[in-house]
């Protein structure tokens, strides 16, 4: 599963350096040995490139930035969403009210969008799995997933999502029968989604905490199921 996400990763990355490299051709000529990709978004580049100025004048340290963005990626956003699923998971009438007007429902938990934008909830059932992906750019719901990551922004998963988002949740390491109805759901600026996953069995003793803990990004971004808890019950 890891190795996918590298792959993601890494596809981004070359992507960025690739555009980058000519300004620092001069001191680094053997970069130049990787293919060249789809040219990265202007924004992207101007933050490559500033990070890039820090970094060498010793003003910013790159694995401090790697932390700040592992901590909003993985730590904070995603556990706001985690509570919203839990939430969802232990009261139907709040599963309800999240499906049917899901801003409504986040604001309970005071996760409102800073942008303005609807979110939707969509879920997951025996028969339905949905994957959200935003093959423009890299809409995401921020105010309960954080940031989005790295592979969610690449190219290859923007365009593979959508042309074979079986062989892309497989790739996560998610083996989706063939009688499951795979949903794509295109994020824009001003419809962002979120993934209910299925709550797993064995949970059934657990509270909204507990829930929470068990409930990771790449779930409520349709990339994996949530695991039931190892080792049982505390
Ligand atoms: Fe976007």
């Amino acid at each position: 599963m890891s190795i996918t996400r590298r792959d993601f990763l890494n596809a981004a990355t070359a992507t960025a350096g690739a555009a980058m490299t000519p300004g620092l051709s001069d001191a680094h000529p053997d970069e130049h040995d990787h293919e060249h990709q789809a040219e990265p978004s202007d924004p992207t580049l101007r933050v490559k490139a500033l990070e890039s100025l820090l970094v060498e004048k010793g003003l910013v340290d790159r694995a401090a930035l790697d932390a700040l963005v592992d901590t909003y990626e993985h730590k904070i956003g995603p556990r706001n969403g985690a509570r919203v699923v839990a939430r969802a998971w232990a009261d139907p009438v709040y599963k309800q009210r999240l499906l049917a007007d899901a801003n409504d429902a986040m604001a309970d938990f005071g996760y409102l969008s800073k942008q303005g934008d609807r979110m939707v909830v969509v879920e997951n059932t025996p028969t339905v799995h949905n994957l959200i992906v935003c093959t423009l750019c890299s809409c995401y719901p921020w105010a309960v997933l954080g940031l989005p990551p790295v592979w969610y922004k690449s190219a290859p998963y923007r365009s593979r999502a959508v042309i074979d988002p079986r062989g892309v949740v497989r790739e996560f390491g998610l083996e989706l029968d063939q009688n499951v109805e795979l949903h794509v759901w295109d994020s824009t600026a001003e419809l962002r989604y979120m993934v209910l996953p299925e709550r797993p069995a064995g949970t059934e003793q657990l509270n909204e905490d507990e829930l929470a803990a068990l409930v990771t990004r790449d779930a409520m971004v349709g990339v994996a199921r949530v695991a039931p808890p190892s080792g049982g019950k505390r």
